[in-house]
């Protein structure tokens, strides 16, 4: 996981704001980890009907909870030719804050994988909380900033219902980071 170039000019107050947020509120039920269970067996079945159903529920709810607009999901069999990438993620689905689109598809492009459920949830994940960052923080853009992938990675836990991990990060050049692996699996 790499951060983006931080903007220049007009964007650089909202750029290090989201950088800042590293976390967000979590739903003290546990719907979203039990709607994300349902996904598991609904992709194995290859079918994109229920998987778009229970994304659709997933997003539902978690709109619900943050007090946001909801978004659409749409679920592809697999990744458009043409797709703006700007994280690694995007490999997996994206979002449109136009029309408050996400898109996560089932296959990636060039050589038709199947996406493995845990990149799947988090990929939605990761596309729900670019809604947020328009919808609920309100910034002008959804930057994948230091805080925005530790947010995403808190909702993707909570969604899992696994342990959440503190992320380390290696500064590059430019003023981008890098997840220090070695250290955020050791965690310390
Ligand atoms: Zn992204």
């Amino acid at each position: 996981m790499l951060t983006d170039v931080p903007p220049r000019k007009a964007n650089r107050a909202g750029f290090l704001k989201s950088d800042r947020i590293r976390t967000i509120d979590l739903p003290a039920d546990g719907r979203l980890p039990s709607i994300a269970e349902l996904i598991k067996p609904a992709m194995t079945g290859e079918t994109s009907g229920d998987v778009r159903r229970f994304c659709s529920e997933f997003l539902g709810v978690a709109s619900e909870f943050y007090k946001v607009p909801n978004c659409t999901i749409r679920v592809l069999a697999a990744r458009p030719l043409r797709v703006r990438e700007r994280s690694t993620f995007e490999l997996f689905g994206d979002y449109n804050p136009g029309t408050k689109v996400i898109r996560v598809w089932m296959r990636t492009a060039v050589r038709k994988e199947v996406t493995s459920f845990g990149t799947f949830v988090s990929t939605l994940c990761h596309e729900f909380c670019h809604h947020l960052d328009f919808q609920k923080f309100g910034f002008s853009d959804s930057w994948h900033t230091r805080g925005f992938y530790e947010r995403a990675a808190t909702l993707y836990h909570h969604a899992r219902g696994t342990p959440l991990k503190k992320l380390f990060w290696i500064p590059m050049t430019g003023g981008r980071w890098r997840i220090d692996w070695q250290r955020t699996n050791r965690g310390v």
